[in-house]
This record gives C-alpha cells, sequence and structure tokens, in this order.
C-alpha cells in the first residue's frame, strides 16, 4: 500500500509543480497589451488616454456615490464600467451595478453595459473595444467580454476575491492528465497604471474588509474624491488627447445629470 501511496503522492506532487509553472507562464505572458496601447509608460500618448478613460470611471462614481446618503435607497456597490472604441476614440457607454435597485445579483456594471449596448447597437459584437472597469471583472463579466469580442479590459482595482478570471480562461493545462486548452480569444486583462488604482488596493488591503463592503466606506469614497480632482484638473500631457478629454468630461456631466 506504501508504494501505492508514495506514487499516488509523487505524482500529485508532479501535477501540481507542472501546474503552478503553467500558472507562472499564463500570468508572466498574459498581462501585456497589443503594441500600440501599452499601459505601464506613463510617456506614451496611449497611457494617457488609459488613464483620462480611468479617471473618467473613477469621476462618474464619486459624483453618483452609493452609501454616504442614508436617506437614498442603494441602487447597488459603487463598481461602474466604461466601453470606449480606441479605433474612434469614442466613448460608447457607461453603466454601474445595480444588484439592489433590480434585487439581482448578476446585474454587474460590465454585464449590463455589453447588453444594454449590444441589443441597442445591433452590431454583433465589441471587436476592437475597451472597457474600463473600477474593479477587476468577475468570472460572469470576464466570460461576457470574451465572448462579446472585448479586445482589452482594463481595471481600476484589483479584486483579490473574485479577480483573475481572465487570466484563469487563458491557462494552458494541457499537458497535464484531464488538461485542456486555454479558451478561444480571451480579453486581455490590464491593471490600469493610475495612482489611483495603487492607492485603493493598498487602503483595501490594510483595511481588511472585504472587498464589496470596501467600496462602500468613507476610505474609499476619499481616495475617489482625488480621482474625481486629478480628473477635473487634469493637463494633457499630448495635444492630440485634448479632444478626448474633452469629451470624456463632457461625458461625465452627461452621467451625473441622468
Ligand atoms: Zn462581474
Amino acid at each position: 500500500m506504501k508504494g501505492i501511496d508514495d506514487a499516488s503522492y509523487r505524482s500529485k506532487a508532479l501535477n501540481n509543480l507542472l501546474l503552478s509553472i503553467l500558472l507562472i507562464v499564463a500570468n508572466s505572458t498574459y498581462c501585456s497589451l497589443p503594441a500600440g496601447i501599452q499601459s505601464g509608460n506613463s510617456s506614451s500618448r496611449d497611457d494617457e488616454i488609459h488613464e483620462i478613460y480611468m479617471l473618467l470611471t473613477y469621476s462618474i462614481l464619486y459624483k453618483t456615490w452609493q452609501g454616504s446618503d442614508s436617506s437614498k435607497k442603494i441602487i447597488g456597490n459603487n463598481i461602474g464600467a466604461l466601453l470606449v472604441n480606441p479605433a474612434k476614440d469614442s466613448i460608447l457607454g457607461f453603466d454601474r451595478n445595480r444588484h439592489a435597485s433590480t434585487n439581482n445579483i448578476t446585474q454587474h456594471a460590465e454585464s449590463r453595459l455589453i447588453q444594454h449596448y449590444l441589443s441597442a447597437c445591433e452590431c454583433g459584437d465589441l471587436t476592437g473595444c475597451i472597457i474600463y472597469a473600477s474593479l477587476e471583472p468577475c468570472a460572469m463579466c470576464s466570460g461576457m467580454m470574451t465572448v462579446s469580442k472585448v479586445k482589452v479590459t482594463v481595471y481600476g482595482e484589483t479584486d483579490p476575491f473574485g479577480g483573475k478570471a481572465l487570466e484563469r480562461l487563458s491557462l494552458n493545462s494541457s499537458e497535464l492528465a484531464d488538461g485542456y486548452l486555454p479558451y478561444p480569444d480571451v480579453t486581455i486583462s490590464n491593471a490600469s497604471n493610475s495612482r489611483i488604482r495603487k492607492e485603493l488596493d493598498e487602503a483595501q488591503k490594510e483595511s481588511g474588509i472585504f472587498i464589496y463592503k470596501f467600496l462602500m466606506n468613507d476610505k474609499a469614497k476619499e481616495i475617489y474624491k482625488r480621482a474625481y480632482q486629478l480628473f477635473i484638473n487634469y493637463q494633457v500631457n499630448y495635444p492630440e488627447n485634448q479632444p478626448i478629454y474633452g469629451r470624456a468630461r463632457d461625458f461625465l456631466e452627461q452621467e451625473v445629470e441622468k
């Protein structure tokens, strides 16, 4: 019996080792944007565009913050998503989490955004589009992004609870017994390079508060306020980004007035 146990143990250990290597490879190769939309080098024009759209996403949430006024009914968590067509530098829409007002736990920002936009545009899919998500997408929204052919998602806070869903979809375990290939054409997932994302990640970790509750508290709101101030005082480094910033400012006003 001992021999069988040892062999079984060695086989399991080998499988775990192989899986660990695959995870490291997947994580190290996955989180990079295609050429032209690199995030991470603040000196590029495209990086500035990412920053503008990410700050816009935070700002809409700050200006429509849920939870600070107890007389108002909560419609959902402070989580939002912005849809952009980078080829035309145009904002296609914004939506937010509405789990409370709909009494439906599946009413996440990204899923609502994708479904509503596709229903209205009758364009079939979202090839080439980018979604700026204030929180790292969950498994449900990651699946919907991938199926609808969203090119990239840039997220504004890490979700230590339900994150890395797109990386998990891209995992290749086909070398293992009963393994499988990555899901085809998985949406690329990138953490925003914004300092606000880093502040939120650190504050949530320090607080020890569960991510969705953290996003309803005053500490998170303070950081979102800084994002809003950064956004409204933003000075573009690249003059060609001025019209993009101008349209983003107009979009903020429209969303707040809704
Ligand atoms: Zn989701």
